[in-house]
């Protein structure tokens, strides 16, 4: 028996001794806070659940989905773009319905990548773009987001000869795990560097709605020729609570849609139609449940960054995303200091570098806890500090 060797390409699994470490302490009777997984804890709306019910009653929607998506989910979504974007995208040919947007990363490599080709990859970051990239045979290029770039890509240090092999380039902002934004002048920056290098430019949105502070982030789409070489993945997880449901979307240039289709035409058998009616229902009236969210995550954001500081650790508020990206103390690296909160208070964070090794140094706190979990958090990390 043998497996391939592309799987064997793949890292083993870097939180598997913080994994074992968590699991002994909650044996041991511990009661362990988690900030590590970026899933919301508030439940769906409720005009998305009524919505699963009504639609599941119907015979008619028990059967195989259309591959691509019904015509009302796409046109929705586009119209959605046109009011928040500006942009205009053709419900038929832009815009592809996805079973969460991870299954659209992972399988967009498929549909671009040969053997012996490259993908440049930011690191830190959500480790789909590379994982995706290996799976498909082909290769990552890491490029370091550093604190003194804002956390950007430096694109100009990219080797020619990476270039030459490179057929995409990833970025993601609002971006987990940095919590770092992006302007339209990077995007176009990047598409501007994306055309210029014949890459495909992939841009991740999948927090283009948790944003704090009146911080509006842009999507790729809106820079001019973004739409000859541009792909953007959107999810409605994060908005709407809805990380279980396995809703997203991809949009942009028209071949890169296309090609993606093929891939899931032959893998996947599109979504379950009353999930892409709770879709429908999401964007068209869930704008209150968005606002709402937005608040509770800049609550949090705001009282964990403020009683951090306190504690002297090096914390500041993000403008988008569910993540605080903080500095741990002199004298820790990320793994020592995740396992001393663990050990000590029973808090856990997730080690930086686990999302690549520029990460180092830091760890990521999710907000997707309970705000009464996080005063108990703080309370007993202050008996530490
Ligand atoms: C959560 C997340 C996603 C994907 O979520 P889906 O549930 O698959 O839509 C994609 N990218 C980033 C950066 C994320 O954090």
């Amino acid at each position: 028996m043998k497996l391939s060797d592309r799987l064997r390409k793949v890292p083993p699994y870097l939180f598997a001794e913080i994994d074992r470490l968590i699991e002994e302490k909650k044996e041991q009777g511990v009661d362990v806070i988690s900030f590590g997984v970026g899933d919301p804890d508030v439940p769906t709306p409720q005009g998305i659940i009524d919505t699963l019910i009504r639609e599941a009653e119907k015979p008619s929607n028990h059967r195989y989905p259309s591959y691509f998506g019904l015509p009302i989910l796409r046109e929705t979504f586009s119209a959605w773009f046109k009011e928040r974007f500006g942009v205009t995208l053709d419900p038929e040919r832009e815009v592809l319905p996805l079973i969460g947007s991870k299954e659209g990363i992972a399988h967009f490599s498929v549909a671009i990548l040969d053997p012996g080709t490259v993908a440049v990859v930011p690191e830190p970051s959500y480790p789909v773009y590379s994982m995706g990239a290996i799976l498909a045979g082909g290769s990552p290029y890491y490029v370091p987001l550093k604190k003194e770039h804002s956390f950007l890509p430096v694109l100009e240090e990219i080797p020619e000869t990476v270039l030459k092999e490179s057929r995409i380039l990833w970025v993601n902002y609002p971006n987990n795990p940095t919590g770092a934004v992006a302007d339209i002048e990077f995007f176009k920056k990047a598409v501007h560097f994306a055309l210029e290098h014949d890459l495909i430019i992939a841009h991740d949105n999948a927090y283009s709605e948790i944003t704090y502070d009146g911080y509006v982030a842009p999507s790729i789409l809106q820079v001019e020729g973004a739409m000859d070489c541009a792909i953007e993945f959107h999810s409605l997880s994060k908005s709407f609570n809805m990380t279980g449901w396995r809703i997203g979307f991809a949009c942009g240039n028209r071949d890169l849609i296309e090609g993606l289709g093929v891939v899931k035409t032959n893998i996947d058998s599109g979504i379950f139609n009353p999930i892409q009616l709770c879709g429908v229902h999401a964007l068209k009236n869930e704008s209150n449940s968005l606002n709402r969210m937005r608040e509770i995550y800049r609550k949090r954001r705001d009282y964990l960054v403020e009683e951090l500081k306190s504690m002297g650790l090096d914390a500041t508020p993000p403008l988008g995303s569910i993540y605080l990206w903080v500095k741990v103390p002199d004298g820790f690296d990320s793994v020592g200091f995740s396992k001393y909160a663990l050990e000590k208070a029973g808090v856990f964070f997730t080690p930086g570098n686990s999302y690549g090794p520029s990460g180092e140094g830091y760890v990521r706190v999710s907000l997707t806890v309970p705000d009464e979990r996080i005063s108990e958090a703080v309370s007993r990390l202050k008996g530490i500090f």
